[in-house]
């Protein structure tokens, strides 16, 4: 077990604690002039998204409620694998204003999936929000209603988002160096 700071593995910083900051007021800004009247349910997708989601809940100054959902995607990787929920959420979503938040949107198969269950389930509306996205990743034909940033195709840790389970505690979104990645 180490005990060094991760950010001694961390190559370069993509995005900084200050560029969050200011992606997150203007993200704030846009789902406050949606669903100010709208008493959403915000549902994190566990793990990645609980940085993000309890920085972003604390700018929006309006009642709203916080759910969770915990899902695993399973399959080789070359079909579109399937989604299981390990977690569900607490509250029911029938007739609600779903707004699902995510860290990061890469093929999308997460977030689609989800919104298809949330609307199958009743919700009123649903949307999702990602603090970054990975247009180029796409396997299918899926886009977030709010996003923070485009970033390249690169695998990015921090903010929530982990190597290993390593990571999430990063206060930035870097990349790691090449020597951090256990073979
Ligand atoms: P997808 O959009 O492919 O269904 O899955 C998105 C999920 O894959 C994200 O919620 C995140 O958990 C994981 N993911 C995708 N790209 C990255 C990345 O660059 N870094 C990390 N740490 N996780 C990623
Ligand atoms: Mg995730």
């Amino acid at each position: 077990m180490s005990d060094r700071s991760p950010r001694e593995d961390v190559a370069e910083v993509l995005v900084s604690e200050q560029e969050i900051q200011e992606v997150l007021d203007d993200l704030a800004q846009r789902v406050t002039s949606d669903y100010a009247d709208k008493n959403p349910l915000v549902v994190g997708v566990l793990t990645g998204a609980f940085v993000f989601l309890a920085d972003l809940v604390r700018r929006l100054d309006f009642p709203l409620e916080v759910d969770f959902v915990a899902a695993a995607s399973y399959g080789d990787g070359t079909v579109a694998g399937k989604l299981e929920l390990t977690k569900d959420v607490n509250r029911d979503p029938n007739q609600r204003h779903v707004l699902l938040v995510d860290d990061i949107l890469d093929t999308a198969r997460t977030l689609s999936t989800l919104t298809e269950l949330f609307v199958e389930r009743g919700a009123a509306s649903v949307r999702a929000c990602c603090l970054l996205d990975k247009p180029s990743r796409r396997a299918v034909d899926f886009n977030a209603d709010y996003v923070g940033l485009e970033i390249p195709d690169l695998f990015v840790v921090g903010y929530g988002l982990d190597y290993a389970y390593g990571y999430r505690n990063l206060p930035f979104i870097g990349v790691l160096r090449a020597e951090s990645y256990r073979t």
